[in-house]
């Protein structure tokens, strides 16, 4: 399904093309929909596990993968790898402008330089000549970490640190800068444009900042990423408050999350950030869940966790539903959801678009709700049902109505918790 539901003003830009009849072409900017990056963590010479974990990133929907080339034993590994994997491939290299020379004569898609470490212009000139031969981008990458202040840089970032006086970290943000037009004027001499930017630090406040001001300075497409992020748990909110801030101003074309775990999950996060901000169609069911209070009356963290994990593996339509610990606050807090269910004295009432269809025990409710998910979904393939068509209602009379006279008087403030008796 292409991703192209875009909520807010995107900045335009140039576009790029990742890939080739085979992978299919991934597009970059010039109002493509923001597509999601990752890379691997092995090693790329280590030719199955290299090709098992690009084909697990792929599974879980990236749509392009980045893979290290440090070792020229990793270029000579790369035809294997394009040939058993289907999605569009970028080698990243650092140092050694031979291994991008070395990866475009392989076949590989897409070239990352870092300005940081690959200078020299002839050096730079050679990488663009061979990728012009053969249609392949050029992401021109810079870093934070490889920021190296020379003297011959100092004056134009004192010149843009005062521009940037007044702002957090302005000076360093001036030197990425200032790096940052340096190395594109190499590739603007060459009139060479198949290119996109990022410019990566492990502060969110910077990064915000500095590709602010690269969209302000240029036209060419916007990878988005935080380096260095750390662990998921610290990484995650890293992420969503830089991408989120830049993506929801319009800026960004392309995103990576980095985290020090399996780099699926950076997939998983990339694509939820993105459904989130409506900038890309749902893939598989929405799941939406009550936090529980003191009101709960089943193990809903468990449910919730296993709701989640059959969810990912069944369900392929974005069917919204809901997982609520009961039904007081669950139907106004669970309004949108097609499927839902709304638990309480160790039994849950399972909806579908506002028709109670099941009043199960609490160990039986996994199960009836997968199952009227399924059906949900078949009923929507067959033309039966419209996602989103009907809406949960907010209740009482109904399902609080049928559930007896407690839970009129929790209607009517009177006791605190539910009882849902049986069928
Ligand atoms: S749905 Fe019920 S149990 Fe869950 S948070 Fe809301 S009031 Fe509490």
């Amino acid at each position: 399904m292409p991703y192209n539901q875009v909520m807010f003003d995107r900045k335009q830009t140039r576009q790029i093309s990742i890939g080739d009849d085979r992978t299919g072409r991934v597009l970059v900017g010039g109002g493509a929909g923001v597509s999601v990056q990752t890379m691997t963590s092995g090693y790329t010479w280590n030719i199955d596990e290299c090709v098992a974990e690009i084909n697990r990133m792929t599974e879980a929907g990236a749509d392009v993968v980045r893979v290290a080339v440090p070792q020229k034993k990793d270029t000579e590994a790369l035809p294997e790898i394009l040939a058993q994997t289907k999605v569009p491939i970028v080698a990243d290299v650092h140092f050694h402008y031979k291994r991008a020379i070395e990866a475009v004569e392989a076949g590989i898609h897409k070239i990352r330089l870092n300005p940081g470490n690959i200078n020299d212009r002839d050096q730079v000139n050679a990488v663009i000549d061979a990728c012009r031969d053969r249609g392949i981008p050029i992401r021109v990458g810079v870093n934070e970490g490889s920021i190296i202040e020379r003297k011959d840089k100092q004056q134009r970032a004192e010149e843009l640190g005062r521009f940037f006086a007044d702002r957090r970290q302005g000076h360093l943000l001036a030197l990425m800068i200032a790096k940052l037009e340096e190395y594109m004027e190499i590739f603007e001499a060459k009139d060479f444009h198949d290119v996109c930017i990022s410019a990566k630090s492990m502060d969110a406040r910077l990064i915000i900042d500095i590709y602010t001001e690269i969209a302000a300075r240029f036209d060419y497409p916007l990878h988005l990423g935080v380096t260095h992020a750390g662990p998921k748990e610290t990484g995650a909110i890293r992420s969503v408050v830089a991408l989120g801030t830049l993506l929801a101003n319009g800026i960004g074309d392309t995103i990576r999350i980095s985290y020090a775990s399996d780099p699926v999950h950076e997939v998983e996060d990339g694509l939820e950030m993105l459904y989130s901000l409506g900038l890309r169609t749902r893939r598989g069911a929405e799941l939406i869940a009550c936090p529980t209070c003191g009101r709960i009356q089943v193990d809903l963290f468990t449910l919730v966790q296993e709701v989640r994990k059959k969810l990912a593996n069944e369900i392929e339509l974005p069917i919204k539903v809901a997982v609520m610990g009961c039904v007081v606050n669950g139907p106004g807090e669970a309004e949108g959801a097609d499927v839902a269910v709304f638990a309480g004295d160790r039994r849950g009432i399972i909806y579908v678009q506002g028709e109670r269809v099941a009043n199960v025990k609490e160990e039986e409710i996994l199960d009836a709700l997968l199952d009227e998910c399924r059906r949900f979904q078949d009923r929507v393939r067959n033309g039966e049902a419209t996602l989103g068509e009907k809406k949960v209602e907010i209740v009482p009379p109904d399902p609080i109505g049928e559930l007896g006279s407690g839970a009129e008087k929790i209607a009517a403030g009177q006791v605190e918790q539910v009882t849902i008796e049986g069928n």
